[in-house]
């Protein structure tokens, strides 16, 4: 309604008021890009992007130069340890070194980082963060980290736990006692990344 839609609010009326809600958006989006447009003509940009579209591009979309590397991952990781010394801290410093084994692996497996499964570091990403791409504002980049908790709480009566992520704080949590090997590591991430839907996400 505050859109402008005066018509009646159902079911059949659905495309109509789809119609004027997307284009009170639109109206909305339009008068900012103009403005913007303005301010850029200061620096006469709009006559530079005209004649360099593709140097300019990179400025304004995300492209495919944004997407993760393992380097990246990694480095914006903050795994939570326990105290040093403790067998669980070991056990944490071990899985973690198998997701750097994991994401280089995955980074090195030809072409164009697809594996068997399909998994790129960008999928891994997404399915950590739900995003695949870093972080487009400098703000947003800067503080973009990635919390890596571990649950040592399993008991040894099922066979099987999957590490669950919170996109939203961007929280993944591993069950240490399904890590022990690389071989672990690997099967179950890869499960886990690769079937995310049919999990549920905390
Ligand atoms: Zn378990």
């Amino acid at each position: 309604v505050t859109c402008g839609y005066t018509g009646i609010v159902s079911l059949e009326n659905k495309d109509s008021m789809i119609r004027t809600v997307v284009l009170h958006s639109t109206m909305r989006v339009i008068p900012m890009l103009d403005q913007l447009r303005k301010g850029l003509q200061l620096y006469d940009l709009p006559k530079i992007m005209k004649t360099h579209q593709d140097l300019c591009l990179p400025l304004f979309v995300p492209g495919e130069d944004d997407e993760v590397d393992a380097a990246f991952l990694l480095e914006r990781s903050r795994p939570v340890f326990s105290e040093v010394g403790s067998a669980k801290h070991q056990k944490e410093v071990n899985i973690i070194n198998f997701l750097q084994d994991y994401l280089q692996e995955i980074e090195d497996s030809g072409i164009k980082d697809v594996t068997p499964e399909g998994l790129t570091v960008g999928r891994i990403m997404q399915w950590m963060t739900g995003q695949r791409h870093k972080p487009v504002l400098p703000s947003e980049n800067k503080d973009f980290v990635i919390y890596m908790k571990f649950n040592h709480d399993c008991d040894t009566q099922h066979t099987v736990c999957f590490p669950t992520v919170s996109a939203c704080s961007r929280t993944v949590t591993f069950p240490s006692a399904h890590l022990k090997t690389y071989t672990e590591f690997k099967n179950i991430l890869t499960l886990a990344i690769c079937h995310e839907q049919t999990f549920d996400r905390v």
